[in-house]
């Protein structure tokens, strides 16, 4: 019997595209259970994050976003819930 789910399969040693993604030479991480849905990451960078069905932030399309508007979208967030990395290395927050 087919699944009804039609989301594309995420293979379990790779991230999820909604909550990891490797963009603008940066790695940024939502971190779901931390999220409270105020949805600033959403005001300041709309191309790149949305807020799914569950009022949690997930990704959209950030490479659509110029990185200094993602940046600023990843600091903006009040609980810390994004976070990127640079060579490895937290930059935000
Ligand atoms: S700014 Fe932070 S708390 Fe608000 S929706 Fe984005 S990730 Fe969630």
């Amino acid at each position: 019997m087919a699944s009804e789910d039609s989301s594309p399969a995420v293979a379990a040693d790779e991230p999820d595209p909604l909550v990891e993604r490797e963009v603008h030479d940066v790695r940024v991480v939502i971190d779901r259970d931390l999220c409270v849905g105020f949805g600033d990451c959403v005001t300041e960078a709309p191309d790149a994050f949305d807020l799914d069905d569950e009022g949690v932030a997930v990704f959209t399309t950030p490479e659509a976003s110029i990185k200094s508007c993602l940046l600023d979208a990843c600091a903006s967030c009040p609980v810390d819930a994004i976070t990127v990395f640079e060579d490895g290395v937290a930059i935000i927050p």
